[in-house]
């Protein structure tokens, strides 16, 4: 802490990882050498810099802009970039440490990094948004490349902000290198399914779990967080499995729709509108309420999906899930869940999907982005989502063997950061003290 003060989720992220690799440290010695720990804690390279950016009346105002390449001995730095008031160097940080593990699950040969600003896009014009990413990518383009650090998108950063960012790229390099961004177009590049797969991945996670108790989806009630990216195709996957998803949020409140959500018109507000999910309670009728401030939580729910921002689940919300009677939880966000609400589930036998590998259906679709923009081909849909569910079961099952290997059985927390952290030091170990 001393050494990187002032970032207490990356702190959470660390003691996370290393709470749970006692035992590997035990049965394999070879990873006991002095050393291997503090590199994997300390990132390769980390990138700072200034944004300046003019609104649409002509103010200039400056934002902080932030590449941290945390590991690359699987392959380029792969990660997202966020756009929130809240991004500082402690948080970037601490989503290039999870993303390291999580995208070793994936066993696609990609290195783990993360990125972002302080730049708030809410109530933003196109045109303000467009000069920011312009601005942004003016700095970023010299630090990524198709072989080197491959950016995609985050909270705050969808298709139309990758769009400004691919299109700067393009321009100050004159290369058409569609590998060095993920979540493009389909028109230019982009995979389909990219914008479903984390949803989609973080419900057939639910699903693989539920199935080792003998249960299924069919017909469960779900309560998700969020109303983003992850969030909507949650919902979306949920539907088709025959779930029941009841609720969605943003960081003004939530909304519970007794008749499940609407999810033509939650895409309608949030796609298209770029509108609140206030708006679809007062569009929906009677079924559905908005209770500003509250939190998803208060709602009962057979699964449940936290799909918005890290630390949105403590252990009152635990609490309240158990006595509601909820069988699984999948983190579709990156360290929702508070570490005490974690233990608290597992305590109470309830099947628990960390953000690592519940989530990675997203940058395993864009690892799978890479490879189509490399074959400069483009996969079918159908052949897309076969791929995301056979990485999603491959990932369930490695992380339901380690954790057994290790004397956990069922804890999918230990089982995912083990068999990330043997996969990445294996790798830096073979490839010497750098
Ligand atoms: P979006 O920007 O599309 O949506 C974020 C959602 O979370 C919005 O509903 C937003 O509400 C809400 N939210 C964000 N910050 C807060 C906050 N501080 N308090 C309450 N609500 C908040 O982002 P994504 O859906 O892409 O990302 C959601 C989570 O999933 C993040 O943790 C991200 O790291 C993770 N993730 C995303 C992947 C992807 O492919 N996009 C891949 C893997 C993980 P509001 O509009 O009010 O801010």
């Amino acid at each position: 802490e001393r050494r990187n003060p002032a970032q207490p989720e990356f702190h959470q992220a660390v003691r996370e990882v290393l709470d749970t690799l006692a035992p590997v440290f035990r049965a394999r010695p070879e990873y006991a050498v002095p050393g291997l720990v503090e590199r994997l804690t300390e990132p390769e390279r980390q990138i700072v810099f200034r944004v300046p950016w003019q609104d649409d009346h002509g103010t200039v105002h400056v934002n902080r802009g932030f590449r941290v390449e945390f590991n690359s001995a699987l392959g380029p730095y792969k990660g997202g970039l966020r756009f929130h008031p809240s991004v500082d160097i402690g948080v970037v940080k601490f989503l290039g440490f999870e993303q390291i593990f999580k995208n070793a699950l994936t066993g696609l040969g990609i290195g783990g990094g993360k990125g972002g600003s302080d730049f708030d896009p809410r109530g933003r014009s196109d045109a303000e948004v467009m000069r920011f990413c312009q601005s942004f990518m003016t700095e970023l383009h010299r630090h990524i490349g198709e072989h080197t650090d491959v950016p995609a998108g985050d909270i705050g950063v969808g298709g139309r902000e990758i769009g400004y960012l691919f299109g700067q790229y393009r321009r100050i390099t004159n290369r058409w290198e569609a590998g060095v961004l993920t979540g493009k177009g389909t028109g230019w590049g982009g995979s389909q399914i990219r914008p479903q797969a984390t949803g989609y991945g973080s419900v057939l996670f639910a699903a693989e779990m539920l199935q080792r108790q003998g249960l299924g989806l069919d017909g469960r009630s779900a309560v998700v967080s969020g109303s983003g990216n992850v969030a909507l195709y949650t919902i979306e996957k949920l539907q088709k499995l025959g779930a029941y998803p009841i609720t969605c949020s943003d960081s003004e409140g939530y909304v519970v729709d007794d008749k499940g959500i609407d999810l033509d018109l939650l895409k309608q507000i949030k796609e298209v509108e770029r509108g609140r999910v206030g708006a679809y309670a007062e569009r929906r009728g009677a079924s559905a309420r908005f209770v500003p401030g509250g939190r998803v939580w208060e709602v009962a729910g057979e699964v449940a999906f936290p799909s918005a921002t890290q630390n949105e689940l403590g252990a009152d919300d635990a609490r309240a899930l158990i006595a509601s009677g909820v069988k699984a939880v999948s983190e579709g966000a990156n360290m929702p869940t508070t570490p005490e609400a974690v233990r608290l589930f597992q305590e109470a036998g309830v099947a628990f999907g960390p953000g690592k590998a519940a989530n990675a259906g997203g940058v395993a679709v864009s690892a799978l982005e890479m490879s189509q923009n490399a074959a400069r081909s483009a996969w079918t849909s159908q052949r897309v989502e076969e791929e995301l569910a056979g990485i999603m079961r491959d990932i369930h099952q490695v992380c339901h063997e380690t954790a057994e290997r290790y004397g956990a059985p069922g804890d999918y927390v230990t089982g995912a950061n083990i068999a990330g952290f043997e996969r990445v030091a294996d790798a830096m170990l073979a490839q010497g003290v750098i």
